[in-house]
């Protein structure tokens, strides 16, 4: 801040020395204008450190760090993470925090889907560790990038960190006598993301298959679908006696929020359909809703339109 304030000083001296050089001054008013916004902005980004909140004895809610939110078990033969966060600083961050909490090892690393503040932070973590995923994860991470270039994942370097143990519908893995379960309910966010359940807590690690402070992501070119994730959310709900939802961007919830999510979705679907069985465009169509509803909505008009 003090940078900032001398910085905007000089700034106003400039503007009152209206007899120095032009080109000079008009180097630091732009260097003020430029710079100024990048140093707010790269202190704005500055993440929380990483925090490991209980749920149980065994089981934490990984939060801070750059990257999504995640999970840890600890069993009694080692440990299984759940996603990984995105950069260095944050891995070390989880580890010097795991290790405040057991000597054991980490076993597996559990990447709920493909997005890279789930992911990207593999590689800080030891080659030995197993990544775990869904087999469309781990296609999807081989996919072109939104600007057409090849998918990072090529890279050699990277190899062994790519998930190398992938199931299709339901995987168990035992940590000791700890059972942790890993379920596959359908497409939704992308075509491969995951749960990730707990049956001695009841608590269900579900990646982004919920937003709650902004509108569900749907990512269309990884194969998501808005329909889809209706009923994907809806079969895990069937399926799973979880009374707790921890996720990577929002609050621990319950069912009911589950549910709730769930209508939400439904009847952003029939507003959309309704506008477009009245013959609206895109255009006329999003101006119905929010602004931040903007991508959502455009994924449920092309789901509607392609079906
Ligand atoms: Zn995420």
């Amino acid at each position: 801040m003090k940078n900032r304030r001398e910085r905007e000083k000089k700034y106003f001296q400039i503007q009152r020395k209206g007899n120095m050089k032009r080109s000079k001054s008009v180097f630091l008013i732009l260097f003020s204008i430029f710079l100024l916004p990048i140093t707010s902005y790269a202190q704005q980004q500055e993440p929380q450190p990483v925090e490991f909140r209980p749920i149980s004895e065994s089981l934490y809610e990984v939060l801070g760090g750059r990257g999504a939110q995640g999970g840890a078990y600890i069993g009694d033969v080692g440990v299984l993470l759940i996603d990984a966060k995105m950069d260095k600083q944050s891995v070390d961050q989880t580890m010097d925090q795991l290790k405040k909490l057991t000597d054991k090892p980490i076993l597996y690393l559990v990447n709920t889907h493909s997005d890279g503040d789930h992911i990207w932070g593999n590689q800080f973590f030891a080659e030995s560790i197993t990544f775990v995923a869904h087999e469309n994860c781990r296609e999807d991470l081989f996919l072109p990038k939104n600007n057409n270039e090849p998918s990072d994942w090529y890279n050699p370097e990277l190899a062994p960190f790519v998930p190398s143990l992938t199931f299709r519908d339901k995987m168990d893995i035992f940590l000791g006598s700890k059972k942790v379960e890993l379920w596959y309910f359908g497409v939704g966010h992308t075509t491969g993301d995951i749960v990730v359940y707990f049956p001695d807590e009841k608590t269900a690690f579900i990646g982004d298959q919920i937003f709650l402070t902004r509108p569900q992501l749907i990512h269309s070119y990884k194969g998501g679908n808005s329909f889809e994730h209706v009923k994907t959310l809806s079969t895990m709900l069937e399926t799973l006696d979880a009374e707790k939802f921890c996720s990577g961007h929002s609050e621990m919830i319950g069912r009911e929020e589950i549910m709730a999510h769930i209508e939400q979705m439904k009847e952003r679907q029939e507003k959309v359909q309704a506008l477009v069985d009245k013959g609206n465009t895109l255009e006329e169509i999003k101006a119905e809703f929010e602004e931040d509803e903007g991508r959502l909505v455009e994924s449920i008009f092309n789901e509607i339109k392609t079906n």
